[in-house]
């Protein structure tokens, strides 16, 4: 019986790498529930309609949602979930994750991956992504594993072949960035310490990086544009890590294989540099020159901006609070810059950077606060997150034909965005893994 099983996934995996959509899906998924729900929500937000609308159904035939209408009395046959005291969301998408961190403040990142191993990390994992499935994010995008190999990848496959809970998943694997770049760093030469990145010199190096990393299953390719910043005057400066033929290389390469690329990026230089390249996506990007972000607009590349982080951190390191907030200032003035210029944003957080006992959905008020209407915020969370992952047509909204991912919330988000922090009703695929 055992054998018979593991043949059957073996079977689908070779499938998956044989077929020319690697990366994204290569899984056999679970098979979808065959349950029939009617959701009756008191208010619905569906990710699209700029208004909100009151006492509305949802329709869920398996883990597809079929009809939004108006609620009707009877609704006989099927299993109706009250929640006409709530408002009815898509399922949150955070583009910017860390499954295989647990708070590196808390947890020294060093520790991390000097004392435990990957089997223990992946464990701990599978409990980061079911908190995340539980505080309404049932899609994320995990960027990179920090030392952790290709764990994302099999819990991403895990994941989707109902093994364990969890959102579904893009993952970028091991991230790439230079040699004397990247922790663990300042360790006796004498010995080889561990990376949380591949390290990868030369074009060609980096060419192969690539290849590697897809061959392993990452859906995404993350570099690290720059590190080591500086502030000068209103301008976060950084220290490229990549030459520009080196970047260039990464993302003709990704390109090439059809996946794309993310660029961690905190300062001017590193911006300009990702920008220039050609990446998909634009990480933190704390500062970014005026001509860069003309640049991403016009290019269409991604900002995910990470502000929230600032705010943890200068909480829990009130010594370096003054400095953490000249950077929180630079940050929203870059953010509204972007906004302005009509970049598209999706809702990022660096998770895992924070632990993951505390809901990502914190960023949203920080998003409002630096200029988007709660509306905005939203759905830089659900539709512009999914069209981030080039999900928008099974993703982000709720509509007849999408994946039956909602959520729900206890009162208007529109008035009151924290409300987003405590989540108490998730779908996802179909499935409810939270009731009020
Ligand atoms: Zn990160």
């Amino acid at each position: 019986m055992l054998k018979v099983g593991l043949l059957v996934i073996l079977a689908s995996v070779t499938f998956a790498q044989n077929s020319p959509s690697r990366g994204v899906g290569p899984v056999t998924p679970a098979a979808p529930p065959k349950t029939h729900y009617v959701l009756r929500c008191g208010t619905l937000i569906d990710g699209v309609s700029p208004q909100p609308r009151r006492n509305a159904e949802i329709v869920v035939d398996g883990n597809r949602i079929t009809e939004v209408r108006a609620s009707a009395a009877s609704s006989a046959g099927t299993q109706a979930v009250d929640l006409s005291r709530e408002t009815c969301l898509p399922g949150l998408i955070d583009v910017h994750t860390h499954v295989l961190l647990q708070g590196d403040i808390i947890v020294d990142y060093d520790e991390q991956l000097l004392k435990e191993s990957v089997a223990y990390r992946a464990i701990r994992a599978t409990v980061s992504a079911r908190h995340a499935l539980e505080f309404g994010f049932t899609s994320i995008r995990d960027l990179e594993t920090e030392g952790a190999g290709y764990a994302d990848v099999d819990l991403r496959n895990a994941i989707e072949r109902g093994i364990v809970p969890g959102p579904r998943m893009q993952v970028a694997s091991r991230a790439l960035d230079v040699t004397g770049a990247y922790a663990l760093l300042g360790y006796n030469w004498e010995y080889e310490w561990p990376h949380g990145v591949q390290v990868c010199d030369g074009a060609e190096g980096c060419r192969k990086a690539v290849r590697e990393q897809l061959s392993h299953g990452a859906d995404w390719i993350k570099v690290y544009a720059d590190q080591r910043t500086y502030m000068e005057g209103n301008v976060l400066h950084s220290r490229p890590t990549f030459t520009i033929d080196e970047l260039r290389a990464i993302v003709d390469e990704a390109h090439r294989e059809r996946h794309r690329v993310a660029a961690h990026a905190s300062g001017m230089e590193g911006v300009h540099d990702a920008v220039e390249a050609g990446v998909d996506t634009v990480e933190h990007g704390t500062y970014i020159a005026p001509e860069d972000i003309q640049q991403m607009a016009q290019k269409q590349i991604w900002f995910v901006p990470t502000p929230w982080l600032a705010y943890y951190r200068a909480d829990q390191f009130p010594q370096q609070a003054q400095r953490i907030q000249a950077g929180m200032k630079v940050a929203e003035d870059t953010f509204r810059r972007a906004m302005a210029a009509g970049v598209k944003i999706a809702y990022g957080t660096d998770v895992g950077a924070f632990e993951w006992t505390i809901t990502p959905a914190m960023q949203f008020p920080t998003m409002v606060q630096y200029g988007m209407t709660p509306m905005q915020a939203i759905q830089a969370a659900t539709i512009h997150a999914a069209e981030l992952l080039n999900w928008r047509e099974r993703l982000g909204s709720i509509e007849p034909g999408k994946l039956a991912d909602i959520v729900a919330v206890s009162s208007d988000p529109l008035a009151d965005i924290t409300v987003l922090e405590h989540v108490d009703f998730v779908m996802k695929d179909g499935t409810i893994y939270r009731r009020p």
